[in-house]
């Protein structure tokens, strides 16, 4: 599968490119970078996710759009995610009479978003990078520090605790909202960036099979259960269970405090829901863990000299409720592949394109992400004079 992307530019080397971090867009961005023909080390911080338990706490599963597929296209891997996936043609909305309704996402051309499993994807990933010649895996590797303008990062090996400093021409920072790489670059001048923790979490349940081993819901929807302050949605998986999603305040989280409240909770709100969860595993997996927070990251520029460069959620996190942030993060791979096309392997040039263009996407669908949660929990139920007006056009 080595194939040397080079065609048609004036710089053209063979560069040393170090990622730290390979969750989903990491694995994603070894791929884009070795197509193109360089030399690339992954270093991520966690044992191999194809051998590991189950990572309780993350999404298990995410809607994957147009901008993902695209960038999972361009490394041949769009189709064999298709086939695994579940196509959500509509949102299903649960009333608390019991009444359900369905409002497409395309009414005219079909369209669908597909929910993905988020460990099967990753695998995916890793295990279509471990083919490439040019790909170098390296797992339990914690970046801890460095100089990441000069290209130098810091690893310790979590098995062993011994630390090692790497160099490369590139390093792409893909380690998440909580970035070391990002952490670095925060000490330079002229690095810009702010967080922001909603006052809403997260907790994730689940919806078993039914007894004959069938999906207890029609299954091509995404559900959700708007309830105005707070919502539940719900995710089919490929072994015909749903993850549900319950986001909250935190003070609402907090103040159910027994099975009896939790159940009471249940019976007012999400009244269906309690037949298909179960009440015993209701209970079980509400008090599990604690609910989750959710955050924000806006930063700019995203590269530093002509060394380190940001994408994913390092560069960008943004809050789930577009389920755009995975699917922004695989459009990074795409748009750097786009430079490298442009540019060789000019650094300079590629990072500061990067730089210059994207943050305006990347901070739009940060604030489009915070504004449908909004949608979500509350509007979607609500036809205002245009909406009603744009379907009956239909
Ligand atoms: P991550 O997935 O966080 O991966 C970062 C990797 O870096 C990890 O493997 C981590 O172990 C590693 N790492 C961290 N620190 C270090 C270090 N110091 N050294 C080395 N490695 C390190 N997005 C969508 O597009 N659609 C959805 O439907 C959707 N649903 C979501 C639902 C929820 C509840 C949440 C919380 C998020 C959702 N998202 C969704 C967002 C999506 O999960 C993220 O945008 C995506 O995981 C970002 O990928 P990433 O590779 O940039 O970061």
């Amino acid at each position: 599968a080595f194939t040397n992307g080079f065609t048609k530019h004036t710089k053209q080397e063979c560069l040393d490119i170090a990622i730290v971090g390979g969750g989903l867009v990491g694995s994603l961005a070894a791929l884009h970078m070795a197509k193109k023909g360089h030399k690339v080390s992954l270093y991520e911080y966690r044992e191999d996710i194809r051998t590991a338990e189950l990572v309780i706490g993350r999404s298990i599963n995410l809607a994957l759009s147009v901008r993902g597929r695209k960038a999972l296209k361009e490394v041949g891997l769009e189709d064999k995610l298709l086939e695994h996936g579940i196509a959500m043609y509509a949102r299903m909305i649960h009333n608390t009479d019991g009444t359900r309704n369905a409002i497409p996402y395309d009414r005219r051309n079909h369209q669908a978003i597909y929910s993905v499993g988020r460990k099967y994807l990753n695998e995916v990933l890793l295990t279509a990078a471990e083919k490439y010649p040019n790909i170098n895996l390296n797992f339990n590797k914690k970046m801890v520090g460095g100089k990441v303008d000069k290209g130098e990062v810091t690893f310790i090996d979590t098995t062993n605790e011994e630390k090692k400093n790497i160099f490369a021409d590139l390093i792409i920072g893909c380690d998440g909202a909580f970035s070391s790489v990002r952490r670095e670059m925060l000490k330079r001048n002229g690095f810009n960036y702010s967080q922001t923790y909603i006052e809403h979490g997260y907790l994730e349940l689940c919806i078993p099979p039914a007894a004959d081993g069938g999906f207890q819901m029609p299954e091509n929807y995404l559900h959700i259960w708007p309830r105005g302050k707070f919502m539940m949605i719900a995710l089919p998986n490929q072994d015909r269970t749903w993850t549900v999603t319950l986001f909250m305040p935190f003070e609402n989280f907090d103040s159910i405090k027994s099975s009896e409240e939790l159940l009471k909770f249940f019976e007012i709100y999400f009244p269906d829901a309690i037949p298909l969860i179960g009440k015993e595993r209701l209970v079980k997996d509400f008090f599990k863990i604690p609910a989750q927070h959710l955050i924000a990251v806006k930063c700019r520029p995203y590269h530093i000299s002509s060394k380190c460069v940001l994408i994913g959620d390092a560069g960008h996190a943004v809050v789930p409720f577009y389920g755009q942030g995975m699917n922004a993060g695989f459009e990074d791979c795409s748009i750097l592949t786009e430079l490298f096309n442009k540019y060789g392997s000019d650094l300079e040039k590629i990072l500061t394109e990067f730089s210059e263009t994207r943050w305006i996407d990347a901070h739009a669908v940060c604030d489009l992400a915070m504004y449908n949660y909004i949608e979500m929990r509350d509007l979607v139920n609500k036809k205002s004079f245009l909406m009603r007006k744009a379907l009956d056009d239909f």
